[in-house]
């Protein structure tokens, strides 16, 4: 099979220009962006994508859940595409990149193979999926979640805002309510773009993440019991305090996590006590550890390590002890070729990389359990992201475009 030559490379500036013309659209109010899905600034959004696509000879496909495919003919009419996107939905203090880079990076792949003539044997489609933030529709990724079978439609069509407005009316408000039964366009691959929203690549000078896993997660909430008294007249030996048990399950999280170096994380995000007055020793606290890592095993390793901690601590301290698993989403392996084609474009344009973990939930996630995918990382400046400030680099942009016209171009094959 053909490797796309090492001078190949997408056009930067028009990058750039769409970048910055679409976030035009839903402006924040510190220089990002509120584009959130389903408001009239996504439509406005999707529009413009829409208006793009068709200049650039593609035809339009929208599906029950609103999700955008653009597709490039290929010469085999019975080859399945190679689809390449992300979304285009912002947080309500959201930045220009996340997403957005990922979907008009791979309309800027196409612009380039249509400008140098590049046919290949498989179709190539452009994907903007519907609700990837959950920012205003929990949960996050819920259309590329139905494609992949992880929710069903009607789940999706339920979900509703702080409002009370209803996902499967907003879409059909903004017009985008699509006829296509979601999932059954198929692909042969899914690469998707997407800033790191971490400090590593920058931190490193690195141009490039092939990024090999995601994150899983477990999200465990343990509740103790033990008893309200007053601050001030209960001696210490009588106390049973629920706080005190929470705060020693707090550095037992810390310390599972340090100890499964260098990729585990671990903290408690949620902390309640009750009745949370002054003078009152806590009779009840509730929290939720929020653990991650890329290895099924050792995330489940640690949950293990903490139950039994945790049980022990408030053994010991005489609390009521209970434990219920809130969510949780297991690791991630993308697609080891797909993973390889990624590394190779790097290295062939002559860009520094490394392989990385994602910690962010993407659509590539769930797509990965349907269809074989893989994810480039772009550096953001100070990792930041989900804030009006998050930054990328024009260069930065196009490097990793140009690695994944390269991975797209190697999968859709050359004619
Ligand atoms: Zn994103």
């Amino acid at each position: 099979m053909p490797v796309p030559s090492d001078n190949l490379r997408i056009r930067s500036e028009r990058l750039w220009d769409s970048l910055m013309e679409m976030a035009t659209i839903g402006p924040g109010l510190r220089g990002g962006n509120n584009r959130q899905t389903l408001t009239d600034s996504d439509r406005e959004g999707r529009l413009l994508f829409a208006r793009w696509c068709e200049e650039a000879g593609l035809s339009l496909g929208v599906d029950e859940l609103g999700t955008m495919f653009a597709r490039r003919e290929g010469t085999d009419p019975e080859a399945l595409p190679v689809m390449l996107g992300s979304h285009l939905d912002t947080q309500p203090t959201g930045g220009k990149f996340d997403g957005v880079l990922g979907v008009l990076g791979a309309l800027e792949v196409v612009r380039t193979l249509n400008d140098l003539g590049i046919r290949t044997r498989r179709p190539i489609e452009v994907v903007n999926w519907t609700n990837e933030e959950g920012a205003r529709f929990a949960p996050a990724m819920v259309a590329s979640g139905v494609y992949a079978g992880v929710y069903d439609l009607a789940f999706a069509y339920g979900r509703t805002d702080a409002e009370g407005k209803v996902l499967g009316e907003e879409l059909e408000r903004i017009g985008f309510k699509g006829e296509e039964p979601v999932g059954a366009r198929k692909a042969h691959a899914y690469f998707e773009l997407h800033i790191e929203q971490g400090p590593i690549l920058e931190d490193e000078g690195l141009d490039i993440g092939v990024v090999t896993h995601g994150q899983g997660l477990r999200w465990i909430q343990i509740t103790l019991t033990g008893r309200d008294a007053h601050t001030g007249s209960t001696p210490m030996p009588k106390r049973v305090n629920a706080g005190l048990g929470a705060a020693r399950i707090l550095e037992l999280v810390d310390r599972i996590a340090w100890s499964h170096p260098p990729l585990a994380v671990g903290a408690v995000g949620k902390l309640d006590v009750y009745p949370n007055s002054r003078n009152i020793i806590p009779g009840k606290a509730v929290l939720t550890v929020d653990f991650r890592h890329p290895d099924l095993a050792v995330l489940l390793a640690m949950e293990a390590e903490l139950r039994e901690g945790a049980a022990a601590i408030a053994a010991e301290m005489g609390l009521g002890f209970s434990v219920d698993e809130v969510q949780g989403f297991d690791p991630v392996a993308f697609n080891p070729a797909l993973v390889g084609r990624v590394r190779e474009a790097a290295g062939r344009l002559g860009y520094t990389h490394r392989d990385i973990v994602s910690g962010a939930g993407h659509d590539a996630c769930w797509l990965n359990r349907v269809v074989p995918s893989a994810m480039i990382f772009c550096p953001c400046v100070d990792g930041l992201s989900h804030n009006e400030d998050e930054t990328i680099t024009p260069a930065w942009a196009a490097a990793g475009t140009d690695v994944l016209l390269h991975a797209v171009l190697e999968t859709a094959e050359i004619v």
